[in-house]
């Protein structure tokens, strides 16, 4: 394949755990659909089912206007894992 692929083969990682609920306060359930400059994944890259991925949607533009997730980040704020401290 002449593409780098940078995702592997995937599957909705919320139905493999079975959730049904994606709290916005719960920021480390959010960072598997966010990308390290804080945007919401596309669900071809990150697999998330459509249920799963209107929920993530909703929690992260939540978790935005509650100034949990940032909108934006600066040059100087990009980091490869944001969420390095939450593991
Ligand atoms: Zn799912």
């Amino acid at each position: 394949m002449a593409e780098k692929r940078k995702y592997k083969k995937r599957f909705c990682k919320y139905c493999e755990a079975k959730v049904d609920f994606i709290d916005y306060k719960d920021a480390a359930s959010l960072k598997y659909s966010l990308s390290e400059r804080y945007k919401i994944m596309p669900r071809r890259l990150t697999g998330n089912c459509k249920r799963h991925q209107d929920m993530i949607s909703n929690a992260i533009k939540r978790a935005r206007s509650a100034a949990l997730v940032p909108y934006t980040v600066t040059r100087k704020t990009v980091v490869t894992n944001p969420f390095e401290n939450l593991r």
